[in-house]
C-alpha cells in the first residue's frame, strides 16, 4: 500500500430509517470533526437531512432507500468502495423495502465491512477509524 492510499479519507455509508433520521443528524453533528475528514455516501433523504445542517461535507446522496438507495450502497460495498456502514435502523416500523435492507446487510457481512446498526456501535466504529487515522499520521 503506498502512502497516498494509506492517507486517503475513510469512505463511509450513512443511512437512517425515518424514525431515526433525527438521531443520525445529531450523531453527525456531535462528530462533525470526524465526518469532515470522511467521504460519505448516503441514501437520498438521509443525505438531504444531513446536508441541510452541514453543507460543506463531502457527501454524495444516492437514491432514496425505498427507490434503490440501499441497493446502490450494497453495490458500492461489492465494488470495495466502502470502508464502513452506519445504518440507524428502526426496528419498530415495517418497511416496504425490507428485502433491500436485508440484502445490504448481507453484503456488508459478505465483504466484512464494519457495520453499525445503532448509535452505541457507531460510536465504537468511529473511534476505531479515528485511532487508525492517528496511527497512520504518526507512522
Ligand atoms: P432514505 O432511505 O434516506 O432515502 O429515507 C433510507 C431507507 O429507508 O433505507
Amino acid at each position: 500500500m503506498d502512502k497516498s492510499e494509506e492517507l486517503r479519507k475513510p469512505v463511509l455509508a450513512l443511512i437512517a430509517h425515518d424514525q431515526k433520521k433525527d438521531d443520525l443528524v445529531m450523531f453527525v453533528s456531535r462528530h462533525i470533526a470526524h465526518f469532515s475528514n470522511c467521504q460519505l455516501f448516503t441514501t437520498g433523504t438521509t443525505g438531504s437531512r444531513i446536508l441541510a445542517e452541514h453543507k460543506n461535507l463531502d457527501l454524495m446522496p444516492l437514491k432514496s432507500g425505498p427507490l434503490g438507495g440501499d441497493q446502490q450502497i450494497g453495490g458500492l460495498i461489492a465494488e470495495g468502495k466502502i470502508d464502513g456502514l452506519i445504518f440507524f435502523v428502526d426496528p419498530l416500523t415495517p418497511m416496504p423495502h425490507d428485502v433491500d435492507v436485508k440484502a445490504l446487510m448481507r453484503l456488508a457481512i459478505v465483504y466484512d465491512i464494519p457495520m453499525a446498526l445503532n448509535r452505541s456501535t457507531a460510536e465504537i466504529l468511529l473511534t476505531n477509524f479515528a485511532e487508525q487515522a492517528d496511527g497512520e499520521l504518526n507512522a
